[in-house]
């Protein structure tokens, strides 16, 4: 579980040779891509087939204190964002692909279905785009199911 988050590089593997630095803030994509295939050289590691998501084994969840990224997943923070904002760089771009997808425009009426992180998102966006009219409705999933 946890994969919108953000922190500090703590440390570099031996592979890596973009310009990462040590206590850099950063936030991460939930994945990590093989880095190699052409889904990854072509800046689409989501859609790597070798892609190592989090929360599965090998690659703990954001609950922990310690997780690994990929370098080419991982996004400097500004200054100026906090840790609480970086953690929702993922879920925001997430709506914001959604809206682009769906061609919303001024004076649509937009339903959301689902009111989790990715559908408050996608209302974020239809607002700041638009002032849209949203209408947003959370069905329940049941108990132990989360989710946007
Ligand atoms: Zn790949
Ligand atoms: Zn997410």
């Amino acid at each position: 579980m946890g994969h919108e988050f953000s922190g500090e590089i703590v440390e570099i593997g031996k592979a890596v040779t973009n310009n990462w630095k040590l206590r850099e803030r950063v936030c991460a994509m939930p994945h990590i891509g093989c880095a190699k295939c052409s889904n990854c050289r072509a800046g689409r590691p989501h859609r790597c087939d070798k892609a190592l998501n989090r929360a599965t084994p090998g690659n703990p969840g954001a609950y922990s204190e310690f997780v690994r990224i990929g370098a080419q997943e991982t996004f400097r923070l500004p200054a100026s964002v906090t840790f609480q904002e970086g953690a929702l760089v993922e879920p925001l771009a997430v709506g914001l692909h959604a809206v682009k997808r769906a061609k919303i425009t001024a004076g649509d009426n937009v339903l959301i279905v689902g009111g989790g992180p990715v559908g408050l998102s996608v209302a974020v966006w239809c607002k700041f785009f638009w002032s849209a009219t949203y209408y947003c409705k959370r069905f329940d999933r049941g108990p132990g199911r989360t989710g946007g």
